[in-house]
């Protein structure tokens, strides 16, 4: 079928080996509860709580809403989730009477917080016997918007080559993630094909620059789709989807 055999297989994570709804709500929920609980404790031992405790003040809607107005500002840092949350919650807690750098320290604390709740997520379970398997055949690189540091979960050991596009500045479906991708792996797009869940920001961008696609769309019916892009259930069909393509 091809000219070329595939090399290489890049991933996207988020919505493609693990399912993120629940971790985003629960890491939401819980490093926003936690900076409120904590910092109310610290201010009432310093006899310095205001009567409205900070999430009263500012509901998670405002933390969003700032987030949103920051990345409007910054354009080239709208991608780089870490720097907005950060900066969002420095700047409400300045806003809420904190000096300058205690606004600082308490953002940092809440965003480790955050990260430490970002990456409890829990792969399907298919994905380690997957990766290990194609990991002997394909060289495996991940690219993600998201801010989950693939090194920091078990399965990162299958992905020598890593790419957090946010911190690149320029998140998919820009083409730059990819191309560094492709880059590390010293491939051409034609020897290589990307798993990911996102029709515009995995398939649009991948299939435009000449790679094959595999789209995780369960949802979504059994339509013509372009050359090249080939729609699966479950990350787990992939194997079935490569054999078909080198017979
Ligand atoms: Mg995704």
């Amino acid at each position: 079928m091809h000219d070329q055999p595939l090399e290489a297989l890049t991933f996207d994570l988020d919505d493609t080996l693990w399912d993120n709804h629940q971790v985003m709500v629960d890491t939401e929920l819980g490093h926003y509860g936690w900076l409120d609980d904590a910092l109310s404790a610290w201010l009432a031992e310093r006899g310095q709580a205001p009567a409205q405790r900070f999430a009263e003040r500012y509901p998670l809607a405002a933390f969003e809403a700032s987030r949103r107005r920051l990345a409007e500002t910054h354009p080239l840092r709208r991608g780089d989730f870490t720097w907005l949350r950060k900066r969002a919650l420095r700047e409400m807690l300045q806003a809420y009477g904190l000096p300058p750098a205690t606004a600082a320290q308490w953002a940092e604390a809440a965003m480790a917080r955050f990260m430490e709740l970002r990456h409890r997520v829990t792969p399907h379970p298919e994905v380690e016997p997957l990766l290990s398997e194609l990991g002997r055949r394909y060289r495996l690189a991940s690219i993600t918007n998201g801010n989950v540091d693939v090194q920091r979960l078990a399965l990162g050991r299958h992905f020598p080559v890593a790419i957090t596009a946010g911190e690149l500045l320029a998140p998919k479906p820009d083409p730059r993630p990819f191309l560094a991708a492709l880059a590390r792996l010293g491939l051409p797009p034609s020897r290589a094909l990307h798993v990911g869940d996102s029709w515009r920001e995995d398939v649009a961008p991948a299939r435009r620059l000449g790679m094959q696609v595999a789209w995780i769309a369960p949802h979504e019916g059994d339509q013509a789709l372009p050359a090249g892009i080939h729609r699966l259930n479950h990350v787990r069909e992939l194997p079935e989807l490569l054999r078909r393509l080198t017979r």
